[in-house]
């Protein structure tokens, strides 16, 4: 799966990034968001991301919006909509929960068509017989 995730500082540097390793390492919970909160949490020193924004191709999904909740990541930009399992605005909301004591800025749709694009073209290529 063509999707990246990138988490920055308050001051903009580069924490961790990671893209969906889930094929390459049998590990379901490989998306690109845990990957690059893990390498991000590593580089903090800290589990807490305070102030951190994490970016990524695609509306994450629950898994993903639990672990930037867990993380306390300050804000969360996401490109492509995910209508079938997206956990950012579109089948749930868990990062803006009210019941939840942390809850991340949103700022969706960034890129939208060039994420979008990506994903398309890398499904479509998998249905065209080699
Ligand atoms: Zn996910």
């Amino acid at each position: 799966m063509p999707i990246g995730a990138v988490v920055v500082d308050g001051r903009g540097r580069v924490l961790g990034a990671g893209a969906n390793e889930r094929e390459a390492t049998g590990d379901p919970t490989a998306h690109a968001e845990v990957v690059a909160l893990r390498r991000a949490a590593a580089a903090n020193g800290s589990w807490r991301l305070e102030g951190a924004t994490l970016a990524v191709t695609l509306e994450p999904c629950t898994m993903c919006a639990g672990a930037l909740v867990q993380a306390r990541v300050a804000r969360v930009v996401f490109g492509a909509w995910d209508p079938k399992a997206g956990a950012v605005g579109s089948l749930w909301d868990v990062v803006r929960d009210p019941r939840l004591n942390h809850r991340p800025e949103v700022v969706a749709g960034v890129l939208e068509g060039e994420c979008g694009g990506l994903l398309r073209a890398f499904f479509g290529e998998r249905r065209t017989p080699p």
